[in-house]
């Protein structure tokens, strides 16, 4: 054999458990993604201090290399850390239980999306939850706040408050409350003027508002493009004002969210709402695994790593990694693999989780090789003799005629079956380089 085969046997080989060389090199990639993702360094280096920890000693899922296990380990401290733990969902979503009107408030700096996500608020309360909402502007700083505020009330079908001018936030807010008592109203949004920049008035206008009105929530707006800045945000509202919600806005531009793993490690308050566009329907609840994907950029290989985890038979995949060693790998181990694709879903949809693949799988695709296909091959292999399918070379015209009368298929699909034993040699070379477990025979044997 050649060293570049034992190197792939020796991964195949490889037994026990995550050794430190292992663990430290998956965290030099994952560091740098989480960088580039705006994590802030200190939550970074908590992070992986954690993982490593974790991760050094665990088993080794045979099917999948220590790196991408070690990523799916960072995605699960990622997780945990946005608040995907259990016990922890309750704290998701909004909190309304309280007497009506329930107030909501929401603070943040100008441009954040306080405005537009407080018309999405209204709206979802109103379509989804049947509430009575009342949407309230205390924004008396700029002069076309209040006239915002109250078209997108009208887009959102709810009751905006009427505009009185001349009056100050706390006396706004005071009148918002009173409105909505007496009118029966369940929820009052009271959305506040921001600012550039953090100052002291800003602060101090917005605690005033929050003393007189006791809102239920108080959400803290921010704009997940601003990275870095988002935390120092963050931080502050949190010191100044005291928040019970962070709604994260924005996530439909490329930002990777790292803000909102920064966010929460420096306030301990959920993410309750993702703003994810300009219309009013465009609000998401917070789902922790999706963020870690995306702040982590490797969503890909996480879910390749669960599935394997979840799908392939340890003992199978053994006794096939035996075999192939041997140069044995032939169209009997192929129909197995079939299967366990089967299981897996679609070749295509596992080539498409692995990087750099692009190209064969498409390919894949264009041979549309779906589940379909998968169990009729099944069937053209099951009318092969042992011999043939231990020896595919001698399969000729008048064999391939004889196999595909025996399965009810053409000439044709034997000749495609052929073929894609073969592509799928080259694959699994392909999938080997990448560190994947791989079946192959021919060109390496
Ligand atoms: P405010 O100053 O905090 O009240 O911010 P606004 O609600 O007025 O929003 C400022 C701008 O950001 C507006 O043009 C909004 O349409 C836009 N915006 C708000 N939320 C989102 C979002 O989730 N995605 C995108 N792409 N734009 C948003
Ligand atoms: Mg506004």
């Amino acid at each position: 054999l050649s060293s570049k085969l034992n190197g792939v046997f020796d991964r195949l080989r490889r037994r026990g458990a995550l050794n430190e060389t292992d663990v430290a090199e998956a965290l030099r990639e994952v560091r740098v993604a989480l960088l580039e993702a705006d994590v802030a360094l200190p939550v970074v280096k908590e992070l992986t201090n954690k993982v490593r920890d974790r991760a050094i000693g665990q088993e080794v899922i045979r099917s999948v290399s220590p790196a991408q296990q070690v990523i799916k380990i960072v995605n699960d401290a990622l997780v945990e850390a946005l608040g995907g733990g259990e016990g922890d969902t309750g704290q998701r979503g909004l909190d309304l239980n309280a007497p009506s009107p329930v107030p909501i408030l929401m603070v943040g700096l100008q441009g954040s999306g306080k405005t537009t996500t407080s018309g999405k608020i209204a709206l979802r309360l109103r379509a989804r939850d049947r509430k009575k909402v009342l949407l309230a502007s205390l924004d008396v700083h700029r002069p076309a706040a209040q006239l915002q505020l109250e078209q997108l009330a009208g887009r959102a079908e709810v009751t905006s408050l009427p505009i009185i001018a001349g009056q100050s936030p706390l006396e706004i807010a005071a009148r918002a409350m009173d409105v909505a008592r007496r009118e029966l109203y369940d929820v009052v949004i009271l959305d506040t003027a921001g600012r550039l920049a953090i100052d002291e008035a800003l602060m101090a206008e917005v605690a005033a508002v929050k003393a007189a009105t006791k809102p239920h929530e108080t959400l803290l707006v921010v704009d997940a493009m601003t990275g870095q800045d988002a935390v120092n945000t963050a931080r502050a509202f949190q010191d100044k004002v005291g928040v019970t919600g962070i709604v994260m806005t924005r996530v439909d531009g490329d930002a990777r969210g790292g803000a909102a793993l920064s966010m929460r490690a420096v306030t301990g308050a959920p993410i309750k709402l993702l703003g994810a566009g300009e219309k009013l329907d465009a609000l998401e609840d917070f789902h922790p695994d999706r963020i870690a994907s995306r702040i982590l950029g490797m969503g890909d290989i996480v879910s390749l790593v669960e599935k394997a985890a979840e799908t392939i038979d340890k003992a199978e995949a053994e006794k096939l990694a035996a075999k192939m060693q041997k140069g044995l790998f032939d169209l009997e181990d192929y129909a197995k693999q079939l299967q366990q694709i089967g299981k897996m879903g679609s070749l295509s949809g596992i080539l498409g989780m692995l990087p750099g693949v692009g190209k064969i799988k498409a390919q894949l695709e264009d041979a549309n090789l779906d589940t379909k296909i998968l169990k009729r091959q099944a069937a053209i292999i099951g009318s092969m003799t042992p011999k043939e399918r231990r020896t595919p070379d001698i399969i000729k015209a008048s064999r391939k005629r004889r196999i595909a009368a025996g399965s009810g298929a053409t000439v044709q699909e034997v000749n495609r079956l052929l073929k894609q034993f073969d592509d799928m040699s080259a694959m699994m070379k392909r999938m080997n380089k990448l560190g994947q477990k791989g079946m192959m025979r021919g060109g390496l044997a």
